[in-house]
Formats: structure tokens, sequence, C-alpha cells
């Protein structure tokens, strides 16, 4: 029986994390979770799940709960910290956001598997996190449909057999739409993705090609990859997660129709693969698969990703927080959905990076982008 805890357990990969645990209840067994809202699924996976640990963000949410006096109960950030500290087998990080950085680090120092959802905890602390898990002998198996694919396309290549990753796109929903329109979109167009449903900043992400810029720095440290060699191409479907180009000019390709229960399965299963029911490709059905080139000029997120990994240090990490104020600024209405690459790059622009950083340095910065982003927009 393997145990699993749940960091960002109502979430959206959450959700879909527990109904994997679930289908294989006679080999997994959940042994914490932790949540900052949705109290009432909170309340239904605490009856039915029965974590020995369990944390809120918010102590005082406690009293409007009911538990067993057995189960350890926890708040806070101290309480992200204890869970991710240990008494897993594995942990699945799938909080939204910075927040999810120290979890990340904690657990890079257990020695264990990290299941990582949590994108940002990668671009933030990736070299942080990549030395924790070199010292203590951990690993990460990426949860993000994406990195999942490369990880599973890369098995048992060697690295100077890898030409390029190509990561795949569906362009989210203004991928065909004029940049003279995009200024003008709305928060509930922008919610609207074409082929995954999600929670809604990673939505945001999605519709920006931010999270394309995300994934392409978690590429990098997932895969000690140059970003010279990671390439972005979009395809609609979101049918071929992503592909590896070797030295012999092949490519091989990972599809399915999307589904986040098939890589959450593969980061607890890996190396091997266990029986999941879902949905079949039928390849005459599907008839076509289309690709074309992002365009930076309307989506210049992508590219300020790509500059921010390039230069390194603390530069992704203030990206990061820049785009967490500006995305949060625009489902309030507070701002236009172009004002959110703007911020961001003036953010990166005032900031003098820190090529070295400690958790602590890092957290600093984070915190002070926070501050700088959120005074511009109010
Ligand atoms: P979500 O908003 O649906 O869920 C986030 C979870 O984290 C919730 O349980 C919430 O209560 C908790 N949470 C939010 N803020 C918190 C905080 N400050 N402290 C502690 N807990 C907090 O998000 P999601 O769509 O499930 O995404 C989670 C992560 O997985 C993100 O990093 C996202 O980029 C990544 N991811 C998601 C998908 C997807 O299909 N949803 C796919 C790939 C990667
Ligand atoms: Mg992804």
């Amino acid at each position: 029986m393997k145990k699993i805890t749940i960091l960002g357990s109502t979430g959206s990969i959450g959700v879909n994390s527990l109904a994997v645990v679930k289908e294989h209840s006679s080999k997994l067994k959940v042994s914490g979770l932790s949540a900052r809202s949705n109290l009432k699924v909170f309340q239904k996976q605490l009856d039915e799940f029965k974590p020995a640990h369990a944390s809120l963000s918010n102590e005082s949410d406690w009293t409007k709960l009911k538990y067993s006096p057995k189960m350890v109960r926890m708040s806070g950030e101290e309480g992200l910290t204890a869970l991710a500290s240990g008494r897993y087998d594995i942990i699945i990080n799938a909080i939204v956001g910075a927040a999810g950085i120290i979890p990340t680090v904690k657990a890079s120092e257990t020695g264990k598997r990290i299941a990582l959802a949590n994108k940002e905890s990668l671009v933030a602390a990736g070299e942080l996190i990549n030395r924790n898990l070199k010292k203590h002998g951990g690993e990460i198996i990426p949860v993000d449909s994406e990195h999942s694919a490369i990880f599973q396309c890369l098995r048992g290549s060697k690295p100077e057999e890898i030409e390029k990753i190509i990561i795949t796109a569906s362009g989210g929903p203004f991928r065909g739409t004029p940049a003279s329109l995009l200024k003008k979109v709305s928060v509930k167009e922008a919610l609207r993705h074409p082929t995954w449903s999600m929670g809604s900043k990673i939505t945001i992400d999605s519709a920006t090609l931010m999270n394309k810029g995300l994934e392409v720095i978690e590429a990098h440290f997932l895969f000690n990859i140059p970003f010279e060699k990671i390439d972005v191409v979009v395809h609609p479907q979101s049918i071929i997660h992503s592909m590896v180009q070797f030295v012999d000019g092949s490519v091989i390709a990972h599809l399915g129709h999307p589904d986040m229960k098939v890589p959450i399965q593969y980061a607890l299963t890996h190396p091997a693969k266990w029986p999941l029911p879902g949905r079949r490709i039928n390849f005459a059905e599907l008839g076509r698969l289309d690709f074309e080139k992002p365009d930076t000029g309307r989506f210049p997120s992508l590219a300020l990703a790509y500059a921010a990994g390039k230069t390194g240090g603390t530069m992704p990490a203030v990206m990061n927080a820049a785009n967490e104020i500006a995305v949060e600024a625009f489902l309030h209405g507070k701002i236009g959905f172009m004002e959110i690459p703007k911020l961001i790059e003036k953010a990166m622009k005032r900031h003098a990076i820190c090529k070295t950083y400690t958790l602590e340095t890092l957290i600093a910065t984070d915190k002070e982008t926070r501050r700088a982003v959120s005074e511009w927009v109010s």
C-alpha cells in the first residue's frame, strides 16, 4: 500500500488525484490532505478518505468542519511544511501558484517522490530544488501533461541523443483573435479554455500563453535541457501532449485525449503503467491534427518567459510573482488582458537579479515583486 499526500486536494488536480487513488484503492491510500478553499469538498474528502493528517490555510476554518478526533489537524504555512516533510511515499503538490514553492522545497529534502503539478515552484526555485533532489536522493515525476509526455518519450534515451523537445500548446481561447480585439476581451471569455477544464489561474495563463512560458522553464529544470533546445508549437486539438526530436531526425510523440488523470496516475506508478478507464483515440474519426507557430507578437508572455529563463537566478521567480498578481488583478476586473504581459515586463526590468539564491532570498524576492505589482494595479 502506497501512502499518498495531496496538497491542494480541493482543486482541479487535487480532485482528479483523489479519483485516481479511488480507482486503485487496493494499492493506494491517502495519508494527508490540504486545502485553502472549497470547504464543502474538503469535508467530503475527509469523510471518504480519512487521512491521518490534514491542513487548512486558515486555522479558524476547522470550526466549520467535522473530523475524527484521531486525525492530526494543522494549519497555515506550518501545516503545509509539516505535511510536505514526511509520512508519505509520494506527495502530489497540486497547490496553485507560488504558495507551492516552500512545500516543494521541503518535499525535495525528504528523498521521496514528488508528483509535481505545481509548476510555479520549479519555475521559481528550480535550481534549489534540483540541488536538494541530488543531495537527498529524491525525484520529481511531472504531472503537467506536456512534461509527463516528454518524460515518457525520453524513456531509455541518452542526453546526447536528444536534438530538441517540442512542447505543444492548445493556443488558448484567443488563438485566432486579432491583436486589436485582445485588449478588450472579458474575464468570462478568457476563462473559456477550448480543450482543458482547469483552475482559473492556469486557465488565464493558457490564454496569455504564460502557461506555455512557465512550462518551457519547467522543462528546462526537469530535463536539464538548454532553452535553445526547447520549442513550442501550437496544436489546437491537444491530442499530442508533447514530443522529443532525436539526433537522427526521428520524433517520438505522446498522444491521448485530454484527461489529467492519465499523467497524475503515471506520476504515481512510474515506471509501471496501470489500467485506467477513459476515452481512447479513434484515429479514423480523429481525421487530422493541426500545428502552427506561436505568435509572440500577440502573446508576449511566452517571449518574456524564455528571456527570464535564459537570464536565470531570481528572474523566473520575479516573472512568476508578477504574473500571479497581474492575473489576479485581471480576474478582479482591475486591468485589461494585454496589461498582464506589460506588468510582467515592468517587474522584470526593475529587478536586479541575484544569480545564486537561498530559499529565504527567493521568498523575499517573490514578496517584494508582489508588493510592487500590487501597488501598480491598485
Ligand atoms: P485550482 O485553483 O483548481 O486548485 C488549487 C488548490 O490549491 C485548491 O485546493 C486550493 O484550495 C489550494 N490553494 C490555493 N491557494 C492556496 C494557498 N495560497 N495556499 C495553500 N493552498 C492553496 O488549481 P489547479 O488547476 O488544480 O492547478 C494546480 C496546479 O497544477 C497549478 O500549479 C497548475 O499550474 C498545475 N496544473 C494544473 C492542470 C489542470 O489541469 N488543472 C494541468 C497542469 C498543471
Ligand atoms: Mg500543461
